[in-house]
């Protein structure tokens, strides 16, 4: 009896400071039946939408419907073997397909190789696509033909930062359960029980853990203090775009890229705070930003810094 002895909770009730997202999921862990097609968990980077998905699914899949970890199901999720649960691969572009032999993690592949047949344990089949910006767009047209007939046994799971960077003919289809910063109590409560060092600045999010305090201080004290002003935040792109180069404080594991997805997450938390006036004109630039990033359009960081820090600069007195 493993399980016994290895008690591994995955429980709903893990996930700490998302009390909305909570509301909407544990209904439907309670009736199972009412599971939409297609449920889209939204917000910011490192506050769990992963983690929850991941005990939702369990849940979900679970013979009891109550992630009881001993029930052939479960011990497969725990295993990651679950013949019903497909977690496409992170960071890469999900394509269509070819019509012949599709690969693994296309569309064509779900739709034909997948979604026709039934959940072999479970059911139903879950489908996690951990970032939805990443379904090109022939691939997110395939995929809302079978969103519209509605698969009987298999339900999606995208989780986004920005709901505005899916089509309205995606969100349209499906429940938005919506994800928050964490409130700073949860964020010290987490970090305590897991032992993970927190900067008070962190913003309700543990995306940023793995930079060391000290490079962590210099970004945001730059970033901090040159949003409000018309000169500093010139000089403040300058220092961006210095980075793609010049950058003696990164390890190895970091890339351009997610420097700009950190600065920019900054830069959204500095002028969500500020009160002295309605930045979310600012803020949506940033996001907009933030989602050009994603598309991966190659050597275009440049351009796409320099159209922001015009607009930015246009907003500020
Ligand atoms: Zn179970």
């Amino acid at each position: 009896m493993i399980s016994d002895i290895t008690p591994i909770s995955f429980q709903l009730d893990d996930v700490m400071g998302q009390p909305i997202a909570l509301r909407y999921l544990k209904n439907y862990t309670k009736h199972r039946d009412k599971i939409p097609p297609l449920l889209i968990f939204y917000g910011p980077s490192g506050v769990g939408k992963q983690f929850t998905a991941d005990r939702f699914v369990k849940t979900v899949l679970c013979l009891e419907g109550t992630a009881c970890g001993k029930c052939p199901s479960c011990s497969q999720f725990l295993k990651q073997t679950h013949p019903d649960y497909i977690e496409f691969p992170e960071g890469e572009r999900i394509p269509i397909g070819e019509e012949k032999d599709p690969k693994e993690f296309s569309v064509r592949w779900l739709q034909t190789q997948r979604i026709v047949y039934s959940p072999m344990l479970s059911m139903y089949r879950i489908i996690l696509v951990p970032d939805a910006t990443k379904i090109n767009t022939e691939a997110e047209t395939a995929l809302l033909k079978t969103l519209e007939e509605a698969p009987r046994h298999t339900r999606f799971i995208f989780l986004v930062e920005d709901i505005r960077s899916l089509k309205s003919t995606i969100t349209s289809r499906a429940v938005l359960v919506p994800f928050h910063y964490l409130p700073k109590e949860t964020v010290q409560k987490i970090a305590t029980e897991q032992d993970i060092y927190v900067h008070e600045y962190q913003g309700g999010s543990f995306q940023m853990n793995f930079i060391d305090p000290e490079v962590w201080e210099l970004y945001t004290t730059q970033v901090k203090n040159s949003l409000f002003d018309s000169i500093l935040i010139i000089q403040l792109e300058s220092w961006i775009k210095e980075h793609k180069t010049k950058h003696p404080e990164w390890k190895v594991d970091f890339d351009y890229k997610r420097f700009l997805e950190m600065i920019s997450s900054f830069m959204i938390f500095e002028y969500s705070k500020d009160q002295s006036k309605d930045w979310s004109e600012a803020i949506e630039s940033i996001y907009e930003f933030k989602e050009y990033l994603h598309k991966e359009i190659n050597g275009m960081e440049n351009f796409l810094i320099s159209r922001l820090f015009g607009k930015l600069s246009l907003l500020l007195p």
